[in-house]
């Protein structure tokens, strides 16, 4: 196996790591590789500032991966090398990955695309899309996102085999999903109200976000007392459902006065 990148930049002096794919608490329990970014905006050692997620919205402010043990220095550190070398390495980190998921140790599995982070780029999905075409057989990739519109483009129209995706609920385009139609997660305050709402409940195994019959559903939130106090009694897309209406309201205003803040 080769060296992991990268060789240059800000991360060039960061310790050598065998494996691009980890595993974190829960998806190792149900035998699931992982490729993480760091959650939503932030800045990397050398400045420059990025954000992981664009379609990021209500969800920016209620993030499991924006506090806790994805925020510890190491773990961060991590994510944005992984997070750097997909937008300025791309080539290279593609080599790697498509190289490692060869190895045996992936026979069999489920590799989910981030349990933080998003598809931030054309390129970057691009990337993943040839990765996931020419994987050896028996491996099976899926993720939740919010790039709706990207995935329209370039996902919808020729999904590789063995890739299964979710679309989440709490972005900035949530309004271009057909809930009736499209499989889509919401989470929930509880699992309360969850069934009642007619989604089926996740909880038992992650893959059920692309596995379960119904294409609803629901996430019960995560027990972060801080993040359950501001999400209060509302689904993510009632959230985010308030705030475009917000967003909406404050573009009236402004055209009424002259000014256009769609640009
Ligand atoms: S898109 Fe996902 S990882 Fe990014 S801020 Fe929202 S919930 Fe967090």
């Amino acid at each position: 196996m080769s060296t992991p990148i990268p060789s240059e930049g800000p991360f060039a002096n960061a310790p050598k790591r065998r494996w691009l794919l980890t595993q974190n608490r829960q998806l190792r329990a149900e035998g699931i590789f992982n490729f993480p970014l760091p959650a939503w905006a932030g800045r990397f050692p050398d400045g420059t500032t990025y954000n992981a997620c664009p379609e990021a919205g209500a969800c920016a402010k209620l993030c499991y991966a924006r506090v806790g043990t994805y925020r510890w220095p190491v773990v961060l550190a991590a994510h944005e090398r992984n997070l750097w070398m997909t937008k300025y390495a791309l080539a290279d980190w593609e080599a790697q990955m498509a190289e490692e998921i060869r190895h045996k140790r992936y026979l069999g599995k489920w590799i989910r695309l981030h349990d933080s982070g998003d598809f931030h780029s054309d390129a970057y999905l691009a990337a993943w899309l040839r990765i996931m075409r020419n994987a050896p057989e028996g491996i099976w990739f899926y993720c939740y996102t919010k790039s709706v519109s990207r995935f329209r483009r370039m996902v919808e129209p020729n999904p590789p085999e063995n890739f299964l995706w979710c679309y989440s609920l709490g972005g900035i385009e949530d309004h271009l999903l057909d809930l009736e139609a499209d499989r889509h997660a919401d989470v929930f305050p509880g699992v309360d109200g969850l069934e009642a709402a007619g989604y089926s409940d996740q909880t038992e195994s992650d893959l059920l976000s692309v596995l379960s019959e119904s294409h609803k559903v629901g996430i019960p939130a995560n027990r972060i007392p801080m993040l359950l106090k501001r999400q209060g009694d509302l689904r993510f897309s009632e959230l985010q459902r308030a705030l475009d209406k917000k967003l909406a309201e404050k573009r009236q205003r402004a055209a009424a006065n002259g000014l256009d803040l769609a640009s």
